[in-house]
């Protein structure tokens, strides 16, 4: 993961013949926490990678998952780096991780965690120098455990230090819903740029977590026809439109989509090659390759998820002239949402579903038309236009 997101930038730096020592300044992390959490006896490998902070305060997720390591923090970082730069955030690029399999551990040892994590870097965060969030494995919950305990350590009330909390103590309204919105929103855009109708284009949605779940509502609610999702046990199909709103309800009961009543059974690799106007991959990574990139007939790819095609896979998907929306545009809804929150709190204001919803719209639209533009001008393709005008946003800013 870390060589590939190395690998996108040095094609950009290669266009735009970057030094040896400009591309270091935007490659190397800035700081690298390293250090190991105990809990009953058993030892937690943990970091905080604060990769670059030309931009403003380093801002990313910390996420709990029993197979993380220091390369996917560092990677991660870094894809942040480009991600708030290219959203125009005053923000630089970090992350943070615990090894450990969240679902094992109860709610008071996950506490205990949470706590300790501070602990090892409350000296390096705050809300003008580091802003962390939830991301896989943890929640609001756990952001108002660190929070309280930041604050503890601190002796000052600081609620603009970490995003993601829970409404009633500081967080954000449609924060849950911020990132499948955003990439709704695009989407729109983009059909809008390709003059088709909403009720005759056709979406298939992999993965219906939090991310997938509310870009298929939204767009439902918009008219389009959501013809498959699925989530990691099997997928669902209707040629005619499954009604997303029902689907939901039917999975909080249920647990899965499968059985799901008027739809057919279908496994993820179908869908993925389904005949659909629009793909949006929403679940994990790597899951559009070599292998199967010939197989996909949509016509346009939204990666909702984080670096869902691989670098194979996307060659063969450009030379079938698909049009795809690379990750750090398309799932930028989070974080832009993240960073309301952050402007929220340090204004000691409350905002208003409609204002969110409003400031997100514009931001989501302004940099999908910039880049869009930029694409056709320089006749690249999305993601390095999207990688080119991030970078070019960090370079500008860098000082020896
Ligand atoms: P989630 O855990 O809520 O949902 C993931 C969904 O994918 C679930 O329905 C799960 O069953 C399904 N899934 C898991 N593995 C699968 C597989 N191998 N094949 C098919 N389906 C599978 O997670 P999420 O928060 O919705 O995140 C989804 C993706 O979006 C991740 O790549 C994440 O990094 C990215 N992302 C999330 C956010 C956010 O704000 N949550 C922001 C930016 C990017």
């Amino acid at each position: 993961m870390l060589k590939d997101i190395i690998k996108k930038f040095e094609k950009i730096a290669k266009i735009l013949n970057l030094s040896e020592k400009v591309k270091k300044r935007i490659i190397e992390p800035e700081n690298i926490l390293d250090f190991k959490i105990e809990l009953n006896g058993k030892i937690f490998p943990a970091w905080r990678v604060q990769h670059n902070s030309l931009l403003g305060p380093y801002k990313g997720g910390i996420r709990f998952h029993p197979k993380t390591n220091l390369e996917e923090i560092k990677a991660l970082a870094m894809i942040m780096t480009f991600k708030t730069a290219l959203m125009d955030l005053p923000f630089g690029g970090g992350k943070g991780g615990v090894r450990i399999n969240p679902k094992e551990y109860s709610e008071e040892e996950l506490e205990k965690i949470s706590r300790d994590y501070v602990r090892f870097i409350y000296q390096n965060i705050g809300e003008n120098k580091d802003i962390p969030a939830p991301d896989m494995g943890t929640n609001e919950k756990i952001m108002e455990i660190m929070l309280n305990e930041y604050e503890k350590l601190t002796g000052k009330k600081s609620p603009a230090t970490f995003t993601g909390k829970p409404i009633e103590k500081g967080g954000i309204v449609l924060r849950k819903e911020a990132t499948g919105l955003g990439g709704a929103i695009i989407t729109e855009e983009i059909v809008k740029k390709l003059n088709w109708q909403a009720k005759k284009t056709k979406i298939a949605i992999q993965g219906f977590g939090n991310v997938g779940s509310y870009a298929a509502l939204y767009l439902f609610e918009k008219g389009f026809k959501i013809i498959a999702i699925s989530d990691s046990l099997s997928g669902i199909f209707n040629p005619e439109g499954i009604n997303i709103k029902e689907a939901i309800e039917y999975k909080k009961a249920i647990k899965y989509l499968k059985g799901f009543p008027g739809t057919e059974e279908i496994t993820n690799q179908q869908l993925l090659s389904l005949k659909t106007d629009i793909l949006i991959p929403a679940a994990t990574e790597n899951v559009i390759t070599k292998n199967n990139a010939k197989n996909i007939k949509a016509k346009i790819i939204i990666e909702l998820a984080n670096g869902p095609i691989t670098e194979a896979g996307e060659k063969i998907l450009l030379k079938n002239k698909k049009i795809i929306l690379p990750d750090i545009l398309a799932n930028a809804g989070g974080v832009t949402v993240s960073y309301f929150e952050w402007q929220q709190n340090k204004e000691n204001k409350i905002w208003s579903k409609e204002k969110v919803f409003q400031e997100l719209d514009k931001k989501m639209k302004n940099i999908f038309n910039k880049v869009w533009q930029t694409s056709l001008e320089e006749k690249i393709d999305l993601r390095t236009t999207a990688y080119l005008l991030a970078v070019k946003k960090l370079v500008e800013k860098i000082k020896f």
